[in-house]
């Protein structure tokens, strides 16, 4: 869902990608946008009391708020002439890899989709079935990329889990998210504690006020914008889990370009990124951000930095 912000004579884009885990839906966004008064909003935007007022309007529903809040560091990005980027004191030179999702899936498919991900550096590969060894034997049979591994809070026993994260070792795995269910808080803290290789919270982190509480089950965390109600907390996120000495990975939803490149003003204060959604996404109605090396390019427009729009929506 889309979201355009028009403020003297500017027009600033955001995204909802909702996702329905979370609560959300095409109607519950245009419920909230309903009860929403923005005319108070003045540049230089006051980002903290935004998601303040939006907080107060309603709660949950963070990737509709996360629309407005891409929106309007969009819109004021174009009023000040400046990247979102500069905002967050993001360089090109930290940037991060960029991963490519492969899904379960049977494997002449995980093979096809392994080879049309030619142009990444890193894949991240969704696990927790049965198949699980299976299927990382048939993408190491066609590639020796590093993977990342997500394995969707699939695996239910500890032992099980942990002896998981010391096989994807040795296979090539650089880190594994969320390994067992999001409210089991010892049982990733017991894999946390003897993996070989980073453990990350996703499920079991939202917004800004669930680091504390499983700031010592895991490595790090994955931000994703559609969970921190955009990328005022995100940024917030990240600078707290650095003073916890958590590790940052910046993920996302199934987005446009909108919400992507939103993420990539962020990526290079993270460790790791997986910001594939415009790979994934067959109706982005923008130019594809873009992509070299197995990395995003910070762009050099103002706001989001978005080019120009292909398809009208
Ligand atoms: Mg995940």
């Amino acid at each position: 869902m889309l979201l355009d912000i028009e403020h003297e004579g500017q027009i600033g884009r955001g995204e909802a990608s909702m996702v329905p885990y979370m609560g959300e839906s095409f109607e519950t966004a245009n419920d909230f946008l309903r009860k929403l008064d923005l005319s108070w909003v003045k540049c230089p935007i006051d980002f903290e009391e935004v998601l303040s007022y939006l907080d107060r309007v309603a709660s949950g529903n963070p990737a509709i708020k996360a629309a407005v809040d891409i929106a309007l560091h969009d819109l004021e990005g174009k009023l000040t002439r400046q990247p979102c980027s500069i905002r967050f004191n993001s360089l090109q030179a930290n940037m991060p890899l960029s991963s490519v999702t492969i899904g379960i899936d049977k494997p002449e498919v995980i093979i096809r989709k392994v080879k049309e991900a030619e142009f990444a550096k890193v894949l991240k590969v969704k696990l927790g079935s049965e198949d699980d060894k299976r299927i990382i034997k048939v993408i190491r049979s066609v590639t020796d990329k590093p993977l990342y591994v997500d394995a969707n809070q699939g695996w239910g026993d500890r032992i099980m889990a942990s002896e998981m994260v010391f096989w994807l070792e040795e296979q090539g795995v650089v880190f594994v998210e969320q390994p067992m269910k999001k409210d089991d808080l010892k049982g990733n803290a017991w894999v946390t504690e003897r993996s070989p290789i980073p453990i990350l919270a996703d499920e079991a982190v939202q917004r800004f006020e669930d680091i504390e509480r499983v700031k010592d089950a895991y490595h790090g965390i994955n931000v994703k914008l559609m969970k921190s109600a955009g990328m005022y907390e995100a940024h917030r996120m990240i600078l707290r889990a650095r003073e916890l000495n958590l590790q940052v990975l910046i993920g996302c939803m199934s987005e446009t370009s909108i919400a992507t490149l939103a993420g990539i003003s962020l990526a290079p204060l993270c460790d790791w990124a997986d910001l594939d959604g415009p790979f994934l996404t067959s109706n982005n109605p923008f130019a594809m951000p873009c992509f070299e090396d197995g990395k995003w390019i910070l762009p050099a427009g103002p706001g989001l930095g978005l080019q120009e729009l292909l398809v009208d929506y």
